[in-house]
């Protein structure tokens, strides 16, 4: 089984704190991704589990072998890890070929069986990335998606038990980037790598991984799954990070009653299955706006009264403003029920 462990690991640089107590387990063949803001520690995550620095506490297992604690380190190459940057980082000097061919010779512990035979194992590796007839040519040569594909397959070539990524895809344009993670997707299905992909895009997050860990000033604020992460955020820091919430002010009634405000009173019970503790203290319930359906509103009607404020087209969906007392509300309604500006609409929550 090829795992990797975090266990309670603390890095400083100096009197920067770059990560707090990290705990994190990442199950073998599971593709992770860190989502979080800028400088939040999301590289100094990867470079650890890489073995480019040491923890200042704590430890990484890998493979049930502990390879590093602030004693001791296992150098990268000795680490089997696949490694892809944003920057590409191919040699300028070396053909696609090479560059592929490179780590066979280079890293330590690399199967003998892509060692004896490397020109057919890039040759599969660089089918498996689309490039198959393109050995000869230089980076030069190609397109910044094709070296992105370089590079992952230079990643892939010796069979790595972890492959890790930081930001590779943004700097490709937006298309290519979409296409770039069916790529990846498919490369993880096929190969079973455990991945940890490094990212801030939360559709690439939500989009690729099994799970994601949402990191904020060097600590985990949540991890789980993408569904987990979007529908139950614990925290406002996650609700508003990944993707966009409404937080709908009322009060809790008890952890699974949340009475919201109708006319100005808490009044309008509602269900609660999720656990939403971190946000009984403001007396607010956060909101997808997936979450929320609009009817036309009467007399009678349940639901909370509003009015369209704003309605914007977007293609699959519409996406509406609407005010509710002082508040407004973000719905994404599918283009089936359309409302105008000015309508009254009786709003209806589904968590
Ligand atoms: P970004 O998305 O901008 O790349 P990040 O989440 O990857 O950010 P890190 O690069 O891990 O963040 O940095 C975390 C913190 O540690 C930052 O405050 C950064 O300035 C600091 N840091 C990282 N490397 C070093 C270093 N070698 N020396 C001093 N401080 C560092």
């Amino acid at each position: 089984m090829n795992d990797a462990m975090v266990v309670g690991v603390s890095k400083r640089f100096g009197e920067v704190h770059a990560l707090h107590q990290i705990d994190l387990q990442i199950k073998s063949g599971e593709f992770v991704a860190l989502l979080g803001p800028s400088g939040c520690g999301k590289t100094t995550l990867l470079r650890l589990l890489a073995g480019f620095e040491s923890p200042s506490s704590g430890e990484i297992w890998l493979n049930h072998e502990r390879v590093a604690d602030k004693n001791q380190l296992k150098p990268p190459e000795q680490r089997r890890i696949g490694m892809v940057f944003q920057s590409f980082a191919l040699w300028p000097h070396l053909t696609v070929y090479e560059n592929v061919a490179f780590p066979l010779r280079h890293q330590q512990n690399v199967p003998e069986v892509y060692k004896n035979n490397p020109g057919a194992r890039v040759a599969e590796m660089l089918e498996m990335v689309g490039l198959g007839g393109m050995e000869k040519r230089y980076p030069s040569q190609l397109s910044g998606g094709q070296k992105q594909r370089v590079a992952l397959a230079r990643a892939i070539v010796f069979n790595p038990t972890l492959l890790l990524m930081d930001e590779p895809l943004s700097s490709l344009d937006a298309e290519l980037r979409i296409q770039m993670r069916k790529e990846i997707q498919h490369i993880h299905r096929e190969l079973g790598t455990s991945i940890v992909y490094v990212t801030h895009d939360q559709s690439e997050a939500l989009a690729m991984a099994d799970k994601i860990v949402v990191m904020r000033g060097g600590r985990v604020e949540q991890a789980g799954t993408p569904h987990e992460i979007y529908y139950s955020p614990q925290s406002p820091f996650v609700a508003k990070f990944v993707g966009r919430a409404n937080f709908v002010k009322g009060q809790w009634a008890d952890p699974h009653t949340f009475l919201l405000e109708r006319d100005g009173q808490a009044s309008l019970p509602l269900r609660v299955s999720q656990d939403f503790a971190p946000f009984h203290a403001d007396q607010v319930l956060p909101v997808r706006p997936d979450q929320i359906k609009l009817h036309p509103w009467n007399e009678g009607a349940d639901g909370v009264r509003g009015r369209v404020q704003h309605v914007q087209f977007q293609g699959r969906e519409l996406l509406y403003s609407i005010q509710i007392g002082k508040e407004e509300w973000e719905v994404a309604s599918d283009i089936g029920t359309s409302f105008s500006y000015g309508d009254q609409v009786a709003v209806e929550i589904l968590v």
